[in-house]
């Protein structure tokens, strides 16, 4: 996908605070955080959203689920807790239609969301 800017930070072209990298996911510290911890984290194969997950993807959204908590822990944030979220199509709030999942923590998250 030549303008989703995060396939330019899965590819390196924008520079971005990475936190975790393999062959096919990459997380990166989030340029706008709306927590202390707030990291993002995407597949390097563009997939544009949730709804655009197939039964092939399975295994790949496993394996972002297990590294966000494995990251969780490296941050020091999983004993307080924390939230993973996914925003999906335009009333789910998604701005960039690149599929990603936030790791916010670090502070007291609110019940329901904005
Ligand atoms: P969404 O609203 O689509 O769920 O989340 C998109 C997130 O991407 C936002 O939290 C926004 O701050 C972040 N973001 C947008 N552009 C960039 C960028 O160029 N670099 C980084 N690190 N984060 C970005
Ligand atoms: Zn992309």
């Amino acid at each position: 996908m030549e303008d989703c800017i995060f396939c330019k930070i899965a590819k390196k072209e924008i520079p971005s605070e990475i936190v975790y990298e393999d062959e096919k996911i990459i997380a990166f510290k989030d340029i706008n955080p709306a927590a202390p911890t707030h990291v993002l984290f995407i597949p390097k194969e563009h997939i544009d959203s949730l709804n655009s997950v197939d039964v092939n993807h399975k295994e790949l959204i496993g394996d972002i689920i297990f590294r966000i908590k494995e990251v969780a822990k490296e941050l020091k944030i999983s004993e307080d807790g924390y939230r993973i979220v996914n925003n999906c199509g335009s009333l789910g709030g998604q701005t960039v239609n690149h599929l990603h999942f936030h790791l916010v923590g670090g502070r007291q998250m609110q019940w329901p969301p904005g």
